[in-house]
């Protein structure tokens, strides 16, 4: 870096130190003068020496803290293959995107299990774990944790969250035996064991990540008296269920349908009409190849959890189903009263009646007071209700398997008291095109960055308050005006987008488009770019612009299910549809015919209640860092870094201008006081010089003139001394 770009970096990280992001802003702190050149290496001794950046184990510790220092860090160790960084109260980790050798054996978690101290071992997942483990136990009254897991796609969130809940197996490991199933596993085990299910049927191959995982997730790990795991309780966010009958261009469907491709006996292919070169519209292949021959590793987790081999049947013949009613296609030339051998084969691994299943999907059923007028469907119309089938079972199916998973890992009330909560949800998204789902992700989080900024600036308080330091509050910058306008009263996205969902109106996307310009026009979050051909709107999120195409969304909201489609699935004979769209019936007759809960509606609901609980636990932050775009080992992009982690080093500007301790800070302090002295002691011995020469010139030397200089030649060796006796000090 050269001495230009050194300049502009502690001139931005004063910046951060004191602007409407921060939440702190030192005392005393003058900005930094610009430098004489002879200086610049002396004031270079108070600044972290760019050779040593890879042993800073707390990036808020690099000084100053500025994107490119702390970037230059990360870089710097990721070279070394240190993956592990703290970031304040915040875990940063890096993807390495290769396994590491040793980084999370068993001797490793002892090893941090069992310190006095483990803060004081190098930077590590286990750190975290560990602090949550030791503080549920509270001095007081125990304390429940949560362990926030954030990043991007392809970040190692899904990753991190696994390695916590194996350190929790494995530390806290109770070894009780739920003996009321057919197989008797210990409880630790059947934790684990629900990844594998809920990866295998929750998560796809995406262009951004091998294993993307296509839905959240918060998983309690229920703790007795003596701290030991007994159980565990999963809650779930928004499955991207279109994936099931509409993958984005190379990429592709959820796991389970490969696992079942490859890894069928010849036995169960016959079973489920699927012979070895069967063509699935519904599965395409992704150019990356990627692992699928996990098939028999999910059937044995299944197991573990007590899905009986009956229960498995059901499953998978309904998964068989599916793919067969992606083949389906309704070219007009087809006899529209005789169903095709597709739609026969589909209806029966799904077990309903031929006819009925071709009826539904080619004929709407229209009420006009008590009568019932049936209308043909277009050809459109007809694979949106096929599409809406394959979604609506794929996601009871999955909804089905979360509950039972709970009930086979839930322990009883009386038997925990505590738990420690690990969150791993979906990072901020944008794409080219956005819509309900991204709006949805991304409103999580906000809340969740709400969260964590009010987190991390009551702990900077505290941590200031028990140094001693002083320090003043400013008002930082909160993202609640744009949750306002998200999800706020009374006139919000969500709001009208609710509004015109019950309306259901044939121009919901043109007045939704309308009434947003009009009664959003006051609001600074949001925007419109009038000319553009595809109509959308604009948020300013924290982490950055996104547009959200309008065409779709409201119809998104309402997610409409023809009933006729439900009352199909209810007389199924498959055991497992039966049963979840009659149990789905008696939840929707509960609601009296009031209107159908919207999709905002429900994950505003579910995200509260999340909230809720966050509230109450003791949160730890890990944030997951992608290095790359390519998912390529040990490779460090800093633009892409920079471009996913600039939200952290903003809220970290707040340490900014703090050194490490007290006594440091007021040392440099008093160094950046005689440095000032410095400067402007040369400037004036120039300027004293100047006017003798132009006095010797013009007649005799002025007496004055010499005196003054002879002055500041003494003044200068003062402050000389004195600022390398600082310097000595601070070394
Ligand atoms: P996310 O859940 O954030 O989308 P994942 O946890 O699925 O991302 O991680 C993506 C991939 O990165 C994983 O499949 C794995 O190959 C790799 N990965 C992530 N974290 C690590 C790690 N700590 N060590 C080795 N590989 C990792
Ligand atoms: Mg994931």
């Amino acid at each position: 870096m050269n001495s230009a770009d050194d300049r502009r970096n502690v001139r931005a990280g004063h910046r951060n130190g004191g602007g409407t992001v921060t939440g702190f802003v030192h005392k005393g702190h003058s900005p930094h003068p610009s430098l004489d050149d002879s200086l610049e290496g002396e004031i270079r001794a108070f600044l972290t020496d760019e050779d040593q950046l890879h042993t800073y184990d707390d990036l808020t510790k690099v000084n100053p803290v500025t994107p490119t220092t702390v970037l230059k860090c990360l870089q710097a160790r990721y070279r070394v293959k240190v993956f592990y960084t703290h970031a304040g109260c915040t875990l940063v980790a890096l993807n390495p995107f290769q396994p590491i050798p040793d980084l999370y054996s068993l001797d490793v978690m002892k090893e941090y299990h069992c310190a006095s101290q483990p803060q004081e071992f190098k930077p590590h997942i286990f750190i975290v774990a560990e602090e949550a483990y030791r503080n549920v136990q509270g001095q007081l009254e125990p304390v429940n944790q949560s362990l926030v897991v954030s990043g991007e796609s392809g970040a190692g969130k899904t990753w991190t969250s696994r390695c916590l809940m194996k350190y929790y197996a494995t530390v806290a490991a109770s070894s009780s035996v739920l003996k009321s199933q057919d197989t008797v596993e210990r409880i630790e085990r059947r934790v684990l064991d629900s990844n594998p299910i809920m990866e295998a049927f929750g998560n796809a191959c995406t262009l951004r990540n091998n294993n993307s995982s296509r839905f959240g997730k918060y998983i309690q790990l229920q703790l007795d008296r003596c701290q030991l795991l007994v159980g565990a309780s999963v809650q779930t966010y928004l499955l991207e269920k279109t994936r099931v009958a509409c993958q984005p261009a190379n990429e592709r469907n959820f796991h389970i349908f490969y696992q079942m491709m490859k890894g069928a006996t010849d036995e169960q292919r016959k079973e489920w009409k699927m012979s070895h070169d069967q063509r699935f519209v519904w599965l395409p292949k992704a150019e990356k190849t990627i692992e699928e021959d996990c098939f028999h590793d999910t059937v044995e987790a299944m197991v573990h959890l007590g899905i009986n081999a009956e229960k498995q049947r059901q499953i998978f013949k309904i998964l068989a189903g599916i793919l067969q009613l992606g083949n389906v296609n309704f070219s007009s030339s087809t006899d529209e009263s005789q169903p095709c051998n597709l739609q026969e084969q589909a209806a029966e691994l799904l077990c309903v009646p031929a006819e009925e299943l071709q009826l539904c999907l080619r004929v709407r059923t229209l009420k006009a007071g008590k009568q019932s007028v049936l209308k043909p469907c277009s050809q459109a119309e007809c694979s949106m209700r096929r599409d809406c089938l394959a979604k609506v079972i794929y996601a009871q199916l999955f909804e089905w398997l979360v509950t039972f998973i709970n009930n086979s890992i839930c322990a009883d009330k009386s038997t925990w008291c505590n738990f420690i909560g690990v969150l791993d949800v979906y990072g901020f998204e944008c794409f080219q095109i956005n819509n309900l789902e991204q709006l949805c992700i991304n409103y999580a989080n906000e809340k969740l960055q709400q969260h964590f900024v009010a987190h991390y600036l009551r702990a900077q308080q505290e941590e200031y308050v028990s140094e001693g330091l002083q320090w003043s509050f400013v008002k930082y910058q909160d993202n609640q005006s744009c949750l306002d306008l998200i999800e706020g009263s009374p006139v919000s996205v969500f709001s009208l987008l609710n509004e015109e969902s019950r309306l259901n109106r044939a121009s919901d996307a043109k007045t939704f488009k309308v009434r947003l310009e009009k009664e959003l026009c006051d609001n600074v979050n949001i925007s419109w770019d009038k000319f553009s051909k595809v109509p959308h709107f604009t948020v300013a999120h924290y982490a950055g612009k996104v547009n959200y195409q309008i065409q779709g969304m409201v119809e998104k909201n309402k997610d409409p299910v023809p009933p006729e489609l439900i009352s199909l699935l209810q007389k199924s004979e498959n055991a497992l549809l039966h049963q979840i769209f009659t149990d789905r019936e008696a939840e929707n007759m509960t609601s009296k015919g009031l209107s159908k809960v919207t999709v905002v509606s429900k994950f505003k609901n579910s995200l509260e209640s999340l909230m809720k609980i966050l509230h109450t636990t003791t949160p730890h932050y890990t944030r997951c860092i992608k290095p790359n775009p390519d998912c390529k080992p040990l490779t460090f992009k800093k633009e892409e870094v920079i471009m996913h982690f600039f939200p952290l080093i903003l809220i970290m500007g707040c340490k900014a201008n703090l050194l490490e301790d007290q006594r440091k800070r007021i040392l440099s302090q008093c160094a950046f006081s005689i440095q000032c002295c410095w400067l402007r002691y040369q400037r004036r011995r120039r300027q004293a010089r100047r006017q003798s020469a132009t006095l010797i010139q013009a007649v005799v030397r002025s007496w004055l003139v010499r005196r003054q200089v002879q002055r500041w030649n003494r003044a200068a060796a003062v402050i000389q001394n004195t600022w390398r006796k600082w310097r000595a000090l601070l070394k």
